[in-house]
């Protein structure tokens, strides 16, 4: 599979007829390619994860599919586009999903038709009510790159890699200090929507609840393209993916998985007539049989999750069946999948299809708040219906959430609860053993690290804390 996507790139690069050069924008390399007649793809950048953004020259004006995200380099990519197609009849710019790294520059377009998904305002809404975290954020971000590049050789090839993190997060936190201005789609749609451009075809089809609740994908069948955003990519061109790293059921999105294997399914019934598909980022590529393995994962999944809890499984149990190596082998190896987000992904499902909330994360509120004993009895006792799912792994997590906000009488609480559900486990004990020793009760520590032992002898980290405590006390 590896050869065809090398070779659709070589034809791609091909037909680029150098249209660059060595020029830049903002200090970053500009690249543009011709992906068909009349269809190109710019960007800037050699090592930072940005967008890409696709035009189409069509008979009734420009196309134009996402943003950069920072207005004043918008600007000099329309200009960069009206050159590269020999024209500036800009007519529509596409959102392929709500994130302000495709949606930030709308407002350099705002003499077109925006489209997008519905629920793309309300995403914008989010983005825009995080401004004064992210005006938190960028500054120690940017100390942070600054330093790391302090301490790197020039000829160090990391160098290059954080200079370009650098001036990309400078472009963006200089434009939303600027407050830029988040522009929501004025023509939108639901499930399925068609734009026809006279010799051009746009079918945008929903696909949300992976990467954000708005992604669409936009299959283009003159130009054989199918433009994916940020929902998946089977290769990374770069050992920072960014958003195309994200394959992954996520907490707090609007999910519809019948929906999102039907519109999936329904693209890839298109593959004969699929030549190229294009991710959102120019760091990542993504093939025919990539995606088909990634929405056949999810059906597993879902059917799966679906037929264990109708048996009477638990998630636990689930989560064992389903583990990546176990189910899914031939995923091990593909970007984008590690054991963590598999979890993660099984979980979120489980909860969707079962409708019962996390004890953890029920827990971890009602200690927050300081709550009393017969509240945190309530769940354990799990009497409600449908009834909380229980998550060793979750519980853990938790606990050390409260152990890195320094509430350590929290995080014991919390690894008690474990140890109390999941006596069997050696990894409860270990957990707890270092919230105790960090609340200074080094003999229950001990104790905690001894009995990890006994359930698991190649506990070398444990076996190490406790040399370690053993060390302090005969110096
Ligand atoms: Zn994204």
């Amino acid at each position: 599979m590896k050869r065809r996507i090398v070779l659709v790139v070589f034809a791609a690069s091909l037909l680029a007829v150098s249209l660059a050069g060595a020029e830049e924008i903002a200090g970053l390399p500009l690249h543009s390619e011709k992906i068909g007649d009349g269809a190109i793809r710019v960007w800037i950048g050699d090592h930072v994860s940005s967008t890409s953004i696709v035009a189409f020259a069509t008979e009734k004006g420009i196309v134009v599919v996402d943003t950069f995200g920072v207005p004043k380099i918008d600007a000099e990519l329309r200009k960069v586009i009206a050159r590269e197609l020999g024209r500036d009849d800009f007519a529509f710019l596409i959102n392929t999903h709500e994130h302000a790294d495709h949606t930030g520059g709308n407002s350099v377009y705002s003499d077109c038709t925006i489209v997008g998904h519905e629920l793309i305002a309300d995403g914008l809404i989010e983005i825009a009510e995080r401004r004064d975290r992210l005006l938190e954020w960028y500054p120690g971000r940017i100390a942070d790159l600054e330093e790391e590049l302090q301490g790197l050789e020039t000829d160090d090839p990391k160098a290059a890699v954080i200079e370009e993190d650098l001036i990309y997060n400078r472009l963006v936190f200089e434009a939303v200090k600027a407050g830029r201005k988040l522009v929501p789609p004025a023509l939108t749609f639901s499930d399925r929507l068609t734009l026809d451009l006279g010799d051009t075809t746009f079918e945008l089809s929903y696909i949300g609840g992976m990467h954000t609740a708005s992604d669409v994908a936009i299959f283009v069948p003159e130009h054989g393209l199918l433009l994916t955003g940020d929902t998946m990519a089977d290769v990374w061109l770069t050992d920072r993916p960014g958003c195309l790293a994200a394959f992954m059921v996520r907490d707090g999105l609007i999910h519809d998985f019948p929906r999102w294997l039907a519109n999936w399914d329904l693209l890839l019934a298109e593959k004969e007539r699929i030549a190229t598909l294009v991710p959102g980022h120019w760091n990542g590529e993504l093939s025919v049989a990539g995606a088909e393995a990634r929405v056949e994962y999810v059906r597993t999944l879902w059917n799966g999750i679906h037929e264990g809890f109708e048996a009477g499984k638990g998630l636990a149990e689930i989560q064992a069946e389903y583990q990546l190596d176990v189910r899914f082998p031939e995923l091990v190896e593909s970007p984008g999948f590690t054991p963590q987000q598999n979890y993660a992904s099984i979980t979120e499902l489980w909860k969707e299809i079962t409708g019962q909330p996390s004890a953890a994360r029920t827990l971890y509120t009602l200690l927050d708040e300081g709550a009393d004993e017969a509240a945190i009895q309530e769940v354990l006792t799990n009497n409600g219906s449908p009834g909380y799912f229980f998550s060793e792994a979750e519980i853990n997590a938790y606990g050390y959430i409260f152990l890195q906000q320094e509430k350590v009488d929290n995080a014991i609480r919390m690894f008690k609860i474990n140890v109390e559900l999941y006596p069997e486990s050696w990894n409860v004990y270990d957990s707890l053993g270092e919230a105790l020793l960090s609340a200074g009760h080094t003999d229950d520590a001990v104790t905690m690290y001894e009995k990890s032992i006994v359930l698991n002898p190649e506990n070398t980290h444990g076996k190490e804390v406790l040399a370690g405590i053993q060390g302090d006390e005969t110096t």
